[in-house]
């Protein structure tokens, strides 16, 4: 088997006038991502997602990488990744080479699975059937939605935990955090992520402040590149610290990882290097005692991805005396990359998310519809 042909396709949707949604740190108006395609030349395709501006990737992606891709055999996906960083020794590292690298490794291991009759999570060791789906919701937006509205929508399908934003200053944080616990109930799980926007001192201020509303966990308190401050947030409070949304590599991972920076790893599928650098982030996480939930903002495809991954995460030393819920972000804001591009859309609601039996990512695309979003 190998792959005879590789297309980098650019979507992208602009949301309503007005429409934009976000975090602490601003509004997105419109949501885009690329997809990869390979087809082998038996016929066989394999879908996968870089996830980040899109035109900028499809390009890099293509001129970067189409030449090693063309021939070679979906289940040298690892040595693939291996050579991105070899091959690609002043850029290997940087982030959209991480994010193009991602796309072609999701859908060499989707090509896996096909060729195999398997979905990844089975190739990767399947841990669990079902996760428990977190309304990713609650976003700063354009035409300031009341917080009460994403929550009430959250209870009403079923949800049994929430992420919401913050980060806008302590009394706003207090508020937003109040009022949502107060609409989900105590039994609910909440998480708040910051999106990076306080610094460290300000952060442990917040999250101190939130203590009465048992938050699960506080995410991306601090910037990003702020590694010792996040290590602060991490020391100090007793809630768990999440990041890894806007980190790339296995090398960026390490430092969070070896520094004590973080309670929990979020690599993104789309972003981190796909299925074979997130296999090795789980690796390291278990070896440091660490959580890993994934990071999910992307389209169909990225979701599907990471459902398979987050089948298939160790929960080390938890899984036969603590039974722990795999928490799995869905993303409820209005984006048809994520709710039109299959054939058979995911169902997260009434606590549940079911991973798919099927082969290589479960899914089957709709191409009518992928074509629908392209912009190249
Ligand atoms: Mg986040």
């Amino acid at each position: 088997m190998e792959v005879r042909d590789i297309e980098a396709i650019p979507l992208s949707h602009s949301l309503p006038e007005k429409r934009g949604v976000g975090s602490a740190r601003g509004v997105h108006t419109n949501r885009a991502t690329t997809l990869i395609r390979l087809e082998t030349a038996d016929g066989l395709v394999g879908w996968g997602e870089a996830f980040a501006p899109a035109r900028t990737v499809a390009t890099l992606a293509q001129e970067q990488f189409a030449d090693r891709v063309k021939g070679l055999n979906p289940h040298d996906a690892e040595t693939f990744v291996e050579e991105s960083y070899t091959h690609g020794y002043h850029f290997g590292r940087s982030a959209f080479t991480r994010c193009a690298v991602s796309g072609i490794d999701i859908a060499l291991w989707d090509l896996v699975g096909k060729s195999v009759g398997a979905p990844v999570s089975e190739l990767l060791g399947r841990r669990r059937d079902v996760l428990e789906p977190y309304a990713s919701s609650g976003y700063i937006t354009e035409w300031n939605q009341p917080i009460e509205e994403p929550m009430r929508a959250a209870v009403a399908d079923g949800f049994t935990a929430a992420k919401i934003k913050i980060g806008r200053g302590i009394e706003d944080d207090y508020n937003r955090v109040s009022t949502a616990r107060e609409i989900l109930g105590d039994d609910a799980t909440l998480m708040v992520d910051f999106n990076g926007n306080y610094r460290a001192k300000q952060a442990i201020r917040a999250v101190n402040e939130l203590t009465e509303f048992n938050v699960g966990w506080v995410e991306e308190p601090v910037a990003a590149e702020d590694v010792d401050g996040l290590r602060r947030v991490t020391e100090t409070v007793d809630v768990p610290v999440a990041a890894g949304e806007a980190h790339f590599s296995r090398f960026e991972f390490e430092r969070l990882a070896d520094e004590r920076a973080v309670d929990v790893l979020q690599p993104n599928l789309g972003r981190c290097g796909g299925f074979t650098e997130a296999r090795a982030l789980a690796d390291l996480a278990m070896s440091k005692n660490l959580t890993v939930r994934p990071h999910v903002w992307n389209s169909a495809v990225g979701v599907a991805a990471a459902i398979q991954f987050a089948a298939s995460v160790p929960q080390y030393p938890h899984e036969a005396n603590i039974p722990e819920p795999l928490l799995f972000e869905y993303d409820r804001s209005s984006n048809p990359l994520r709710s039109d591009l299959l054939v058979e859309p995911f169902d997260p609601t009434d606590g549940e998310l079911a991973v798919p039996q099927g082969s290589g990512l479960g899914v089957e695309i709709d191409e009518a519809a992928v074509e629908r979003f392209r912009v190249d």
